[in-house]
């Protein structure tokens, strides 16, 4: 029997509407979300990824506001208007589009914005936090890929989750994450002997890697549920994941598509993660009343 799909764009739709109703809600209080995204230079991806950012927020009434920097900018102008951003009182969630420049660091720059701001999840604070099972901004493929799993009622406790990429914005946090609902977690890279038998083990598997159909039927275990982050073009250009989606349909009982899979999860997780900071900035806010 072929497997079910996870659709990811029809559960960001359902999460969207809750949270547009959430927005209207702190709107009647006086409170506005706000979103800031740096852009530096001008690549055409990381364009197309901060206005479909912009747009979801539009979509849900949180103010997004964009700054466009050149690509010759200093890291010092950056880091300052993080800094100004960091004392914005109207600004609840500051991303900085990655890749930057070459001449900026881009970890320096991370670890600029305010932890209680950094709606990426990527500062180390927040990094630290949900390491050790405290509550913090999540990395949002992540967090949109357990989103993902959870929707479907999947059992994690006890499972296998093979990861399959170990990059520090979704292989190594998405293992953290499940291992952190008491999955036993497999981690394999580009330098994993016999990737295959750990593969075929996993009872959800999670491709990472960025290599157009790279996985097979025979890497996956009968009736596994298998995730797609992977976002490539093939050979005749069309958008395709890291998984053979015809072959592997037939072996998996669950399976995510793309596109419509994880890339709707990923923005709707930043949405999310806006509001939470807002949330979470205005209480202290009120509470120093
Ligand atoms: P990345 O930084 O390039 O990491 C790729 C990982 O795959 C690395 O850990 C690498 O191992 C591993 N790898 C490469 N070749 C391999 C092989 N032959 N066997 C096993 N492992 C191999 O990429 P990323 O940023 O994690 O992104 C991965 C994919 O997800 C890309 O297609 C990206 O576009 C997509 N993505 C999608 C979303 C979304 O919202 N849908 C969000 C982010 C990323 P080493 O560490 O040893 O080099």
């Amino acid at each position: 029997m072929a497997a079910e799909r996870i659709d990811g764009k029809q559960l960001a739709a359902r999460m969207r509407e809750e949270m547009k109703a959430e927005v209207e809600s702190l709107k009647k209080q006086g409170v506005m979300p706000g979103l800031a995204v740096i852009l530096v230079g001008d690549d055409q991806a990381s364009r197309t990824y901060v206005r479909n950012k912009q747009k979801a927020c539009g979509q849900l009434g949180i103010k997004s506001v964009l700054i466009e920097l050149s690509e010759k900018v200093s890291e010092q102008t950056l880091l300052d208007h993080i800094q100004s951003l960091n004392e914005d009182p109207d600004i609840h969630g500051i991303l900085v589009q990655l890749p930057l420049p070459a001449h900026i660091g881009a970890q320096k720059v991370i670890e600029a914005i305010d932890p209680a701001k950094d709606v990426d999840g990527f500062h180390p604070i927040n990094i630290g936090r949900m390491m050790t099972g405290q509550d913090a901004f999540l990395p949002c493929t992540p967090h949109g890929i357990l989103k993902m799993v959870q929707s479907k009622g999947i059992a994690i406790t006890g499972k296998h989750v093979v990861v399959i990429g170990r990059s520090n914005i979704v292989g190594k946090p998405a293992g953290q994450l499940f291992l952190n609902e008491n999955a036993t977690v497999t981690y394999c890279h580009s330098k994993t002997a016999d990737l295959k038998s750990y593969t075929s083990q996993a009872d959800i598997l999670i491709s990472a890697v960025g290599k157009a159909k790279f996985v097979k039927a025979d890497f996956v275990k009968q009736g596994a549920a298998v995730i797609d982050v992977g976002m490539n073009r093939d050979e005749s250009g069309k958008l395709c994941g890291d998984v053979d989606f015809e072959e592997v349909k037939e072996k998996a009982s669950y399976i995510t598509p793309v596109p419509g899979g994880v890339g709707p999860m990923t923005i709707t997780m930043l949405l999310a993660n806006t509001l939470k900071a807002c949330k979470k900035l205005n209480a202290v806010k009120v509470s120093r009343r």
